[in-house]
């Protein structure tokens, strides 16, 4: 599905990725842990096409095809789709028309046609239960007031709208309660096949248990540092990640 190889990325002047190397094959699920400031997020921005993230050598191939140059909308038509760590609120645009934009666009590079709109609602409304959300929520404006778990909840109705094929969700566990975190984790897991790939940037086990991953990866530093099993994140959890630091070190 994706393969990043010998990659480099500066944002600002300022290194941050380096000599990053991963394979994501179809259906598999590959899990990114690391410290705060890692560049966890760097990566995944920088896989989305975000203009602020520069690639200094490397390559990162989609499904056979180079991708370095592509405009985000162009990753995007092809099957890529980016969670945010940080959703952003749009005041004035309301969340189904967003929604309605969003598959519009991409069909429109597809040269297909646009979404019938009722069809379209009446799609969207039978995802609302998988992320643990009622109808209010399409008529909003995109995230705006919602609470942090609810902005999570929102982009994995993104997420199911837009079928890609390979999601990275970035800290889509992070502030959800234990409920909310069973029900994205649950969305997640229902959408999850075998034509489907998954980069889960995650600090949390919890999360893994539900979703059992292939493998675990640690960046440290904007490398990977140590790759395994999901029995990674649990040590983790017990142990912190200085063990890993001091093991790059030797
Ligand atoms: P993580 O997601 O692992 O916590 P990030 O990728 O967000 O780490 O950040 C890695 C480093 O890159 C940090 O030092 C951060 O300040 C810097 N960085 C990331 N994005 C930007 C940006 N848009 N502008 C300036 N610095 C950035
Ligand atoms: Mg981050």
């Amino acid at each position: 599905m994706i393969k990043i190889k010998n990659l480099m990325v500066e944002v600002e002047d300022k290194l941050i990725i380096n000599n990053f190397n991963l394979e994501v094959l179809k259906g598999e699920l590959h899990v990114i842990m690391g410290p705060n400031g890692s560049g966890k997020s760097t990566l995944a921005n920088t896989i989305a096409g975000h203009p602020k993230y520069s690639i200094k050598s490397g390559n990162i191939t989609y499904k056979k095809n180079l991708i370095n140059e592509l405009s985000p909308e162009e990753r995007s038509s092809l099957g890529i789709f980016l969670s945010l760590q940080y959703p952003i609120s749009i005041p004035g645009v309301k969340n189904i028309y967003f929604l309605k934009a969003a598959i519009n666009s991409i069909r429109k590079i597809k040269k297909q046609n646009e979404v019938d709109t009722a069809e379209f609602l009446k799609m969207v409304r039978g995802m609302l239960p998988l992320v643990g959300l009622d109808e209010s929520f399409l008529h909003r404006s995109v995230n705006d007031g919602f609470s942090g778990g609810e902005k999570k909840r929102n982009e994995i109705l993104q997420m199911l709208v837009l079928e890609p094929e390979l999601s990275i969700l970035d800290e889509t566990d992070s502030g959800l309660d234990i409920d909310a975190l069973k029900i994205i984790a649950n969305g997640i897991k229902n959408y999850r096949n075998d034509n489907r790939s998954f980069i889960l940037i995650t600090h949390y086990h919890r999360m893994l248990d539900f979703l059992s991953p292939d493998y675990v990866h640690i960046l440290i530093d904007g490398e990977i540092a140590l790759s395994g099993g999901p029995e990674l994140a649990q040590k983790l959890e017990e142990k912190g990640y200085s063990w890993v630091k001091e093991k790059k070190v030797n």
